[in-house]
């Protein structure tokens, strides 16, 4: 165990996750185990700067396993973008006898992490949480098992009502830049079609698919569409282009939003956020700077920050043939 680390500062960054809770638990009660002092910081790197700091012991994080957000509440710091925000940080972090610090975030927190480490050689390990599932070095980030069962429980419902008025549905989920929501909730929900950032299904194709689906004998369906997906119009405008080619159709639009980021986290999310956090400090006390902890395999696992961030991970082309034979 290295002999520099006495206090370990946790802090959740970025957009919130279901499991982030059940990481910050893992953090605090796996410094307690190695009597290592252990450090909340709210409002992510913003209360970093405001010095706004609370110790935590392995009581402070009793029935938060199951809870969605984060307790420690989280933030976007344009303060901590410039050097100035990032120095007053460090001397907070000095002051307060912080060594080393567990990031929960996405690339972007991970970004500032390096960031941070570059300028003062300070010891950081991130822990994925974004429900965008797009964090190169592991199969899951926090929150994104949780997302997957939010969004295919909410189209099993609007499944009886799109079945029973032979309506089309275009439902909108997370993912500006990745399709893992709605390629991975499209399967899971039966969803006719999916479209999503990384693959140009094309206006024609979706209009063709749907009028084989129609003269299949399918009285509805479902499309998922992810935010930022290929075709460049909004579900809106899709509607209408779909309205204007195929008049036949009665369509609706569901946007999910926000929802999908909430609620009580899986058991997947629960046990991997319990793996990460413990892997973090152990990795912090090994002496290990600079990575991220993440689960490819079913084991956990190490990947340099930098390689984490640029990354990206790729959308798996054999879920993406198991879609376009569903959908036959
Ligand atoms: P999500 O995936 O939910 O968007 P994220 O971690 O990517 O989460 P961001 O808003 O991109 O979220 O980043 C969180 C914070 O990390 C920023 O508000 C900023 O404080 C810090 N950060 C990001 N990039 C940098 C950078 N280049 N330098 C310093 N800090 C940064």
């Amino acid at each position: 165990m290295s002999k520099r680390i006495k206090k370990i500062g946790v802090l959740t960054s970025g957009g919130d996750s279901p499991g982030m809770n059940a990481a910050i638990r893992s953090v605090v009660r796996a410094c307690a185990y190695y009597n290592v002092e252990c450090v909340g910081i709210y409002r992510g790197y913003q209360g970093m700067i405001e010095g706004d700091f609370e110790n935590m012991g392995p009581r402070s994080v009793n029935n938060i396993v199951n809870k969605g957000g984060t307790i420690l509440k989280s933030a976007r710091s344009k303060d901590f973008m410039t050097p100035e925000g990032r120095a007053k940080a460090h001397e907070n972090l000095v002051e307060y006898g912080v060594n080393a610090l567990v990031v929960i975030g996405g690339d972007g927190s991970f970004t500032g992490a390096e960031v941070f480490n570059k300028e003062y050689k300070f010891p950081v390990i991130g822990i994925p949480g974004t429900i965008d599932n797009d964090i190169f070095g592991t199969s899951h980030t926090l929150g994104f098992d949780t997302a997957l069962n939010t969004v295919v429980e909410a189209i099993d419902k609007i499944r009886d009502t799109a079945s029973s008025h032979n309506r089309l549905f275009l439902v909108e989920v997370m993912g500006r830049d990745a399709g893992h929501i709605a390629l991975n909730a499209g399967i899971g929900a039966g969803a006719e079609e999916i479209l999503i950032p990384e693959e140009d299904l094309g206006l024609e194709r979706l209009l063709e698919s749907l009028r084989k689906s129609k003269l299949s004998g399918k009285s509805s369906s479902i499309v998922v569409i992810a935010e930022g997906d290929k075709i460049g119009k909004n579900v809106f405008e899709l509607k209408d282009y779909i309205e204007e080619n195929q008049p036949e159709y009665d369509i609706r639009v569901s946007v999910l939003g926000h929802m999908q980021r909430g609620g009580s986290p899986s058991c997947f999310d629960r046990v991997l956020a319990s793996r990460l956090g413990v892997k973090a400090v152990e990795s912090i006390l090994e002496g290990k700077s600079n990575y991220m902890v993440g689960m490819l395999n079913d084991k956990v696992c190490l990947t340099p920050l930098d390689q984490a961030i640029k990354g990206h991970s790729q959308i798996d082309q054999e879920l993406l043939r198991v879609s376009d034979i569903m959908t036959t």
